[in-house]
């Protein structure tokens, strides 16, 4: 199996899961226990949260350890918006959030929150400018998320950040495909909160972060016991916290050598794409782009007959996010940087780990190339273009 596509998800390190194993076991504590035999939870606890404090220049008593992205994105939004409803009713997001970021606003407009949805350009980016006009004296959160699930675009989040600072807005980011593969210092960037999961970075699923800059009141989400300083209740997922704990650190030590790797296997791979595939289009920035995404559409073809194929193949892609995949509709990030339906039918993401080879992207350059072919064969437009000598 050749995977690719780990912005859906990636393995669990080897040496997380060692990590891990003892706190299945042994330590089993609850970290609220008054005895000794919970000292050691406590104590890995606030290891992890200062570690991944340090990560982005924040506080330990800044993270609150959740049970992934979505959770994290819904406190945020739902959380903000309760805390400052006395202040104003208006909430700025992008139109390519992911869902748990769009469905929270959803919510909040059923609770009588105004949302403005900003448009993105061609390649994903939200305009600095349009950003600055959506502002009105009832704004109270700014929600961009750090870079794109599907095409990979990355946003000018200091640009962002600068912005909502100078109008005293509250600004959060979704930085779950990010953190760890984009450098990030929120105090530099503006950031007052940040989401991120751990499962997006070779840590176990469920299990994630909300950085929540302190001095911000953001009322608890879930009620219950005290854990979390008061503000997130649930006995803490130990084990779980510490596989993300040992996934930021691999993660931090090998950062430059993946971060090259990806690159120039993404280099590789869509040069190969572009130059050998006609009619062949690739989408989101190509500065401003996570290291291992590829998305990329086809005309002429349907982008799921392409991933069952490669699926036949052994080669695991998506068609967007996980989530939209089973909803079987036109993706809303492809329809937000306005590519045509043409093009957005035929589109695949390809999202690369630390683990593939050059001699995977090869394999996968000249398998793609060969099943587009064959689609292609099916197409009666693409047929007429060939006995014209257009191809
Ligand atoms: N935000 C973004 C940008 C994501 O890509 C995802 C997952 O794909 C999520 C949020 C949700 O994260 P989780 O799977 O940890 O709930």
């Amino acid at each position: 199996m050749i995977y690719l596509d780990h912005a859906a998800t990636t393995a669990v390190h080897p040496e997380v899961i060692r990590e891990m194993e003892p706190y299945f076991g042994e330590l089993y504590a609850n970290p609220s226990g008054v005895y000794e035999f919970s000292e050691d939870a406590k104590e890995i606890l606030q290891r992890v949260r200062q570690r991944i404090a340090d990560s982005i220049g924040a506080e330990s008593n800044e993270i609150y350890f959740t049970s992934g992205g979505t959770e994290s994105d819904n406190w945020a939004l739902v959380g903000a918006a309760e805390g400052m409803r006395n202040r104003g009713r208006h909430i700025i997001t992008s139109c390519i959030e992911h869902h748990a970021i769009l469905r929270a606003c959803e919510y909040l407009e059923t609770r009588g929150y105004d949302i403005t949805y900003l448009p993105v350009d061609a390649e994903g980016r939200v305009s600095i400018e349009e950003l600055e006009r959506a502002i009105r004296p009832d704004t109270i959160l700014i929600s961009i998320m750090f870079a794109n699930n599907e095409v990979g675009t990355v946003q000018p989040i200091q640009e962002i950040g600068a912005i909502a600072e100078r109008n005293g807005i509250l600004f959060h980011t979704d930085a779950v495909q990010a953190y760890l593969h984009e450098k990030i210092d929120v105090g530099k960037m503006g950031i007052g909160m940040l989401s991120a999961s751990s499962h997006k970075f070779q840590g176990p699923k469920g299990v994630g972060f909300l950085y929540v800059r302190s001095g911000i009141d953001l009322p608890s989400f879930l009620h219950g016991g005290s854990q979390e300083r008061g503000r997130r209740a649930g006995t803490e997922n130990v084990a779980g916290i510490v596989g993300m704990g040992k996934a930021v650190a691999v993660g931090e030590r090998e950062y430059q050598k993946n971060h090259e790797k990806m690159l120039s296997l993404r280099e590789y791979l869509l040069h190969r794409l572009e130059t050998e595939i006609p009619f062949c289009k690739i989408n989101g920035s190509r500065k401003d782009r996570l290291d291992g995404n590829v998305n990329v559409s086809f005309r002429f073809l349907e982008g799921e007959s392409l991933i069952i194929l490669l699926d036949m193949e052994g080669i695991c892609v998506s068609g967007g996010s996980a989530c939209a995949a089973s909803e079987h509709t036109v993706s809303h990030v492809l329809q937000g940087i306005g590519l045509p339906p043409e093009f957005s039918r035929g589109t695949i993401r390809i999202s690369l780990g630390a683990e593939n080879t050059i001699e995977e992207m090869e394999y996968v350059a000249d398998k793609i190339k060969e099943l587009v072919g064959n689609l292609r064969e099916f197409s009666e437009e693409y047929l007429e273009l060939q006995e014209k000598g257009f191809v």
